[in-house]
C-alpha cells in the first residue's frame, strides 16, 4: 500500500537500497508515517519555516516534515547509503529538501539557512552524538541562537535529565544548561517497537524553545561550576567546589555550604558561576 504522501512505504525503501541498520551510526528507523507527523507536529506549524534535520537516514521524519508543509528542510546525513533514497524524496518535492553529506557534529548549523526564513531543529538523533549537538546548540555565543525551537528524540533517560529542575532525581549539569537558556518540556514516550530495529530502551521526544533574556552568565563559568558540583552530587557543596573556590565562592554567591547540587536551582548555579 502506497503511503498518503505518494511515496512508497518506507519498509520497501529500505529494501530495495539496502539499508540494514548501523549499530555504530545509531540506526533505529521509525517507519510509521503517522508517529513521524506526530513528532512533526511538535513543532508546531511549518509553514514558512526552513527545518534543519540531523539524520534522516531513509527519510519518515523528512517525509512528515515536508508533508506538514514545510518551506524547505535542509537535512544532514553521515551515511552515505541513505542519499540514493533522500534523492527520490528530493524529486517528489521539487526545490524543498537539500540533503548534505557529512558529521553533524562538524556542521556550521548557524550558516546554513541564508534566506532569513525561521528556523526550526527536528531530529530523531542518533544516540551517539545526540547529547554533544544539544550541548553545541545550547552554548553558542550569541543568543538568541539561529532556531526557534528545538524538537529532538533522545533515549527516555536523556530527556530526562534534559527536562529536570532542582531536586528531580534526573538534575545534573545537562538540566542546569537546558533550564539556563531554554524551556523545555517532555511531549511524549515513543516504545523500542516503533523502531527497526528495536532499541533497547524507551524514548522520549523533548520540545526545546529558547528563553529569549537568559540570567547573563558565562557559558564557560557555568560549566565549570556544574562539573564540579555535581561531579560528587551526594557531598556538601563545601566539598565538591572545593577546586574551584571552595567556601570563600559560596559565601560570595550567598549559598549555605551544607547544600548539595542537585538542590540548587538554575538562578543559584548563575549566581555562583558569576562569583568565579
Ligand atoms: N531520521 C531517521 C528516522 O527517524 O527513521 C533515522 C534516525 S536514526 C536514529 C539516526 C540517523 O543519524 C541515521 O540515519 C544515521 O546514519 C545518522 N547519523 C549518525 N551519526 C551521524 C552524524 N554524526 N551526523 C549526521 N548523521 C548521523
Amino acid at each position: 500500500m502506497a503511503a498518503l504522501d505518494g511515496l512508497p512505504p518506507l519498509r520497501d525503501v529500505i529494501q530495495r537500497h539496502g539499508l540494514d541498520a548501523r549499530k555504530a551510526l545509531g540506526q533505529n528507523f521509525l517507519l510509521d508515517l503517522n508517529l513521524t507527523q506526530k513528532i512533526a507536529r511538535t513543532a508546531g506549524i511549518l509553514d514558512g519555516v526552513t527545518v534543519i534535520e540531523v539524520g534522516p537516514g531513509p527519510g519518515g521524519l523528512t517525509r512528515a516534515i515536508l508533508a506538514l508543509g514545510a518551506k524547505k528542510v535542509i537535512a544532514i546525513e553521515r551515511d552515505a547509503r541513505c542519499l540514493p533514497a533522500l534523492a527520490e524524496i528530493a524529486d517528489h518535492y521539487p526545490g524543498r529538501l537539500d540533503v548534505i553529506e557529512g558529521d553533524a557534529l562538524q556542521t556550521p548549523f548557524e550558516t546554513l539557512v541564508t534566506d532569513g526564513s525561521p528556523v526550526r531543529v527536528i531530529a530523531n538523533l542518533p544516540y551517539n552524538v545526540g547529547t554533544q549537538l544539544l550541548v553545541n546548540w545550547l552554548l553558542p555565543e550569541t543568543w538568541p541562537p539561529f532556531y526557534q525551537s528545538l524538537t529532538l528524540m533522545f533515549q527516555r533517560e536523556v530527556g530526562q535529565r534534559i527536562v529536570a529542575q532542582a531536586d528531580d532525581n534526573h538534575y545534573g549539569r545537562l538540566g542546569v544548561l537546558c533550564g539556563w537558556r531554554t524551556q523545555a518540556q517532555m511531549a511524549f514516550d515513543v516504545s523500542p517497537q516503533a523502531f527497526t530495529p528495536p532499541p533497547k530502551v524507551t524514548s522520549s521526544v523533548v520540545h526545546l524553545v529558547p528563553i529569549e533574556n537568559p540570567i547573563p552568565c558565562s557559558a564557560a563559568d557555568l560549566e565549570k561550576v556544574t562539573m564540579a558540583a555535581f561531579g560528587q552530587r551526594r557531598k556538601m557543596l563545601r566539598q565538591s567546589v572545593k577546586s574551584i573556590g571552595g567556601e570563600a565562592l559560596l559565601a560570595r554567591a550567598e549559598i549555605d555550604p551544607q547544600r548539595r547540587a542537585e538542590t540548587l536551582t538554575v538562578e543559584e548555579f548563575c549566581r555562583l558561576a558569576n562569583c568565579l
